[in-house]
């Protein structure tokens, strides 16, 4: 089996071409970060200029890495939603046409359930399973009995893990995303302000990350009106500090709960240093027979070959899609059933 999987989600334009929804002949990532950068955030109507430009070529790239002929391929994989409208028509778009010439099935994809099965990429995933997904625009505890089968434990009442990292770097001065480097920021410096950790004491799977925002923006602000100058590492290491304790703290209550074989991370905040050192930490205190899955760096953002080993478990399940395929901006997993 064959997929060539196309993602356009958001801000990277990407495709990749996957064998048996787990072996990765190519996969081609073009990020157009340096274009929104000076807007502090995504453009929409950049981002799908940028698609448009970028598609053909991202797609002819991935098929001749891949080393494979579109007669060869099993199917054609698109991220349906959720996202940006009019990023991810450009990339529905192109999926459909290469689907109708070619006669290939035209597999519509989860952009969530691409995050999670980033993770088969580089080991089997054994359910029942649970997946902390923490992404730009997510973040969200979902507990798998099977392949696709999604149920949403817990998810944020307001902002997501990396939107509340973006604004808080905004606050100090960086150029968006700021996730990265906060991450980087928090390494050398200590968590002295001891922030809020939003519900942690709640008995549910909740998250809420604006309480810790606001209290972050108010201790720079008043500090900023009396003349003060804080740490701005202490300031990262105690806004990562807070955001860590509430995840880890929150997904191991999950894992005490529900009978779980398997521990995945998901999402752009996958990449976050902290929190694959601490969840690394205390599952092997608390949990050392649980496998716990966290993909490398080049998996944690958004890229096709997620996208490509999604795609596979519809492609077994014969979820196909005609060509009446549209983009669906807010897609959920509640949607899915
Ligand atoms: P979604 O997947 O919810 O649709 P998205 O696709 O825009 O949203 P991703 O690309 O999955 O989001 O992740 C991007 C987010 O990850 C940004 O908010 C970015 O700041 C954050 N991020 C990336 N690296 C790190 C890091 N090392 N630490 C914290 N956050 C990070
Ligand atoms: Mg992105
Ligand atoms: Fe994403």
């Amino acid at each position: 089996n064959l997929i060539l999987a196309i993602e356009t989600s958001c801000d990277e334009t990407s495709a990749a071409v996957i064998k048996d929804g787990k072996e990765i002949c190519s996969n081609i990532v073009a990020s157009q970060i340096k274009s929104h950068m000076r807007f502090g955030g995504v453009v929409p109507e950049i981002a799908s200029r940028h698609h448009v430009e970028q598609i053909t070529q991202c797609i002819e790239e991935a098929m001749k890495e891949a080393n494979v002929t579109y007669e060869g391929l099993s199917g054609v994989a698109v991220t349906e939603g959720p996202g940006l409208v009019g990023a991810l028509l450009i990339g529905v778009n192109a999926a459909k046409a290469i689907a109708f010439a070619h006669q290939l099935p035209l597999i519509p994809v989860n952009h969530m359930a691409g995050h999670i099965y980033a993770n088969r990429l580089i080991e089997p995933l054994t359910f029942p399973l649970l997946a902390l997904v923490v992404s730009g625009g997510h973040t969200e505890l979902v507990y798998m009995e099977k392949d696709g089968d999604y149920q949403i434990i817990g998810e944020t009442r307001d902002d997501a893990s990396g939107e509340a990292y973006d604004k808080v770097g905004r606050v100090l001065g960086l150029t968006y995303p700021g996730g990265k480097r906060i991450d980087e920021m928090a390494k050398m410096g200590s968590d002295t302000f001891h922030f809020p950790r939003g519900m942690i004491k709640e008995n549910n799977y909740d998250f809420s990350f604006s309480g810790l925002k606001s209290a972050f923006i108010n201790t720079v602000h008043n500090a900023e009106q009396k003349g003060e100058t804080l740490n701005q590492f202490d300031l990262a290491a105690s806004f990562q500090a807070s955001v860590i304790d509430v995840l880890v703290s929150k997904t191991l209550k999950a894992i005490r709960e529900y009978p779980v074989k398997q521990l995945v991370l998901a999402g752009g905040v996958a990449a976050n240093h902290g929190l694959r050192a601490e969840l690394t930490n205390r599952m092997n205190q608390e949990f050392p027979s649980i496998r716990l899955s966290i993909p490398p760096l080049s998996l944690c953002g958004d890229n096709a070959a997620m996208i490509g080993a999604a795609a596979y478990v519809e492609f077994n399940s014969g979820n196909f899609s005609g060509y009446d395929l549209n983009a669906k901006p807010g897609l959920s997993f509640e949607m899915m059933k």
